[in-house]
């Protein structure tokens, strides 16, 4: 029987266990966005950059250069994925907010 590893098989271990952390991280990521508790509307900063649970709600008076397809799921702040109902986001660092919300920092996730 063969006792030693060899050295190719430390090094494809290795190698194979070195790409499978970022995974996990990601993961272990996503699953605590998930759990964050979600914004409230009337948080003073939230209020202040003027977030909504619902684009379709915004002020258009106070907020002219709002569009339609300016929502937090198409914005390079959330940190949800495409389809997540909610995600976190890079502003409210603790907080989830909805795919269809918007706030004053909205920009466009770059493609
Ligand atoms: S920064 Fe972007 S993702 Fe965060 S609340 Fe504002 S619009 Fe939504």
């Amino acid at each position: 029987m063969k006792d030693k590893i060899s050295r190719r098989a430390i090094v494809t271990r290795g190698l194979i266990a070195t790409s499978l952390i970022p995974m996990l991280g990601l993961s272990a990521w996503r699953a605590h966005a998930a759990a964050l508790p979600p914004l409230d509307p009337s948080d003073p900063t939230a209020k202040a950059l003027g977030f909504v649970v619902d684009s379709t709600k915004v002020d258009a008076t106070a907020n002219p250069s709002h569009k339609p397809t300016q929502k937090c799921g198409t914005c390079a702040q959330f940190q949800g994925k495409a389809g997540d109902a909610t995600g976190g986001c890079n502003i409210f660092v603790g907080h989830s907010v909805p795919q269809g919300g918007w706030c004053k920092v909205w920009a466009q996730k770059p493609a």
